[in-house]
């Protein structure tokens, strides 16, 4: 719990906050005035949309690492205790270098924002599309059954590749993406690290496979008993998502 602060407590004027006005004018945040007995409301504004500006990419708009991280570990927490599955796809531009070899970095910025665009087009609203760093994109689609991995993964790599971005030149950039995907363990105790790797060495091999396809792990399969499960519960309910570990002796994992 935050200790209260009483209302006449809160002096504007005592707070140094220049820096953070400066830099959500500078992202083109839209800046409301302090009114006099509101000054409350105003530093929530101003907190509210720092949280913004520090959870998107500036570039695409798209959420950025930061925020991936925590949108993982949500869903990490809530695929433990729930009957849902969790997607992670892992989306990287083939040969990207050669875009801005070729046509200059400004041009290959442009490829980055039209794939952005794209990528929102090809997922639901409740699904997260972050830019994960340089030409790699994360895109994590809660509740979605392990059928369907594959089909969300060809329908981004098919509407890329159907891309022509304009640039300054009046040429058309087409692109092509490869995509790696994993699912959230059940019923395990895990971490966004492990999970992006998982999706990551999918991402490695539909690579090394040849460029512009879709590879999708197995998902992985937990035989957990009822009584587990209720323990499982339990211990949830008790603990904060990243503290303490859960029971893992006697959760068993196959590949069926
Ligand atoms: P691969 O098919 O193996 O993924 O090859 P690649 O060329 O896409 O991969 P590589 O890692 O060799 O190159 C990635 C390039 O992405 C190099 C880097 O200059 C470019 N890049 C990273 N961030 C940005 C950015 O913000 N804007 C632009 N224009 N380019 C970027
Ligand atoms: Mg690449
Ligand atoms: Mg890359």
């Amino acid at each position: 719990m935050l200790p209260s602060i009483s209302r006449a407590a809160v002096d504007l004027n005592q707070l140094q906050l220049e820096k953070a006005i400066q830099l959500l004018q500078h992202a083109g945040m839209p800046i409301v005035r302090p009114q006099a007995g509101l000054e409350v409301e105003y530093i929530q504004t101003l907190i509210d949309a720092l949280c913004r500006v520090s959870s998107i990419d500036p570039l695409t708009g798209l959420t950025n690492r930061r925020q991936l991280l925590l949108v993982l570990e949500r869903e990490l927490n809530r695929v433990l205790r729930a009957t849902e599955d969790a997607l992670l796809l892992m989306v990287d531009i083939d040969h990207f270098k050669q875009v801005n070899d070729t046509y200059g970095h400004l041009a290959g910025d442009a490829v980055l924002c039209a794939l952005a665009k794209a990528l929102l087009s090809c997922v639901r609203p409740m699904d997260t599309v972050a830019r994960y760093g340089g030409e790699e994109f994360a895109v994590v689609c809660p509740n979605c059954d392990p059928g369907y991995g594959q089909l969300v993964g060809e329908r981004i790599r098919q509407k890329v590749a159907q891309l022509a971005v304009p640039i300054d030149s009046g040429a058309l950039l087409q692109v092509t993406v490869s995509c790696g995907g994993a699912y959230a363990p059940k019923w395990i105790r895990s971490g966004a690290e492990a999970w992006l790797a998982r999706a990551d060495a999918q991402l490695y091999l539909a690579k090394a496979g040849g460029r512009n396809q879709v590879q999708i792990e197995s998902p992985l399969h937990s035989v957990v008993s009822a009584e587990e499960k209720s323990m499982l519960f339990a211990a949830a309910s008790d603990i904060s998502p990243t503290s303490a570990a859960l029971p893992t002796a006697s959760i068993y994992l196959s590949d069926t």
